[in-house]
């Protein structure tokens, strides 16, 4: 396991973001277990040591510089039509809702999806005298292989049902959120909310309302938002306006038509990775476990045979129908789109044998 350097073509780049000790942890008189090679990408717990494309935090790299090396690239990618995708993973408590910035408590402006909608948008602004644009935005949760809109409150109530049946209530006239795919290999959402914004400002409340939804959307809000996928996508549209005499622009070089462009950026907050056996031993929370387990299962397959190279030679089956996870994803992960995966980590002692798994998990993702 220990690392080799990391491939320079693949699609898919993998970080480690070491979170500091918080308050608890500290109080609690917690060793920090997690070990950064100095001046290199590897992390060592115990006589283990990985090797990955990136490490911030505690000794690696300093987090302020995540956004520029792992997700710029992606937002770039954008706008020649590439669809792309950023993943933060690990257990609960870890840092990921911290590090994908839709944290309400730690404010909206520290993370990446912030940093993503300030650079979209001035961007936009350089461009728009040749390209005309239309943004959308969508914020959905999959809890228990079921999808659910965040932005959209009736959605919400469907999980508050609070005698244990939860998410089997349906509203009428409300048909279920549904994943579907063209006969080009486009991956829809049938039924959630795409809301349409033209400004930063709109952009940013979308977000603040989706996450406001997710923490209130169950009256066990740590539970279910631990146990849930998050997934907020931005699609950019971009429709050339040709003025005659003008030559074309670099911009389109890769498309197929001059005249339209299409790409999105699913950002997401994935479930806890924490196992089943730590969730309880009532058979709802094991089924939570297992059905969440599916998802981060069937996407650490996926990313891993994407990122085999003798396996993408052989073609060998890339199980993306294995969770409703992956199915969304598909068209996003793999073929030209590119993929970042964060794996956020804490420091203690108490959370070595998580944190080890979590480094498994992503070190078969590279
Ligand atoms: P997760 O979403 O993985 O469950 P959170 O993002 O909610 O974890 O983080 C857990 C706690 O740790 C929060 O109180 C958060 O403010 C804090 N935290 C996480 N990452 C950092 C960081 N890089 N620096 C400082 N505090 C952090
Ligand atoms: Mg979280």
């Amino acid at each position: 396991e220990a690392g080799s350097s990391p491939g320079e073509n693949c699609s898919v780049k993998v970080a480690v973001h070491i979170r500091p000790l918080i308050g608890d942890e500290s109080l609690q008189g917690c060793k920090d277990c997690v070990a950064v090679v100095s001046g290199k990408p590897q992390v060592q717990i115990g006589t283990h040591s990985f090797t990955f494309d990136h490490v911030y935090g505690s000794t690696g790299s300093p987090s302020s510089t995540m956004y520029e090396e792992c997700v710029s690239p992606l937002v770039d990618g954008l706008f020649q039509g590439y669809n792309a995708t950023v993943l933060a993973y690990g257990q609960t408590g870890s840092g990921k809702t911290y590090t994908m910035g839709t944290s309400l408590k730690d404010g909206c402006h520290t993370g990446l999806i912030p940093k993503v909608m300030d650079a979209l948008f001035s961007k936009i602004e350089t461009l728009k005298h040749d390209i005309e644009f239309q943004l959308h935005v969508s914020f959905i949760e999959i809890h228990k292989e079921e999808v659910r809109d965040l932005l959209d409150p009736s959605s919400a109530s469907k999980l508050e049902t609070g005698n244990g049946h939860a998410g089997k209530v349906t509203i009428p006239g409300k048909p279920p959120i549904q994943i579907r795919e063209t006969s080009d290999g486009v991956i829809t959402l049938a039924g959630s909310t795409e809301r349409s914004v033209k400004a930063l400002k709109e952009m940013a409340n979308c977000l603040e309302q989706g996450s406001l939804c997710r923490a209130t959307g169950s009256t066990n809000m740590n539970n279910q938002s631990s146990r849930s996928h998050a997934i907020f996508t931005i699609t950019v549209e971009q429709i050339r306006r040709i003025h005659p005499g003008v030559s074309s622009d670099d911009i389109l070089n890769d498309c197929m038509s001059e005249e339209y462009l299409c790409a999105k950026l699913h950002l997401v907050d994935l479930a806890g990775s924490e196992r089943a056996k730590r969730t309880g031993s009532d058979g709802l929370r094991f089924k939570e476990g297992v059905h969440i387990n599916r998802g981060l299962l069937a996407l650490g397959n996926v990313i891993s045979a994407l990122g085999d190279d003798k396996k993408r030679k052989e073609c060998v089956h890339v199980p993306y129908r294995d969770s409703k996870l992956t199915r969304l994803l598909q068209d996003s992960l793999g073929g030209n789109s590119r993929t970042v995966m964060i794996a956020c980590i804490s420091p203690a002692d108490i959370n070595a044998e998580e944190t080890l798994n979590t480094l498994k998990y992503a070190n078969r993702a590279r």
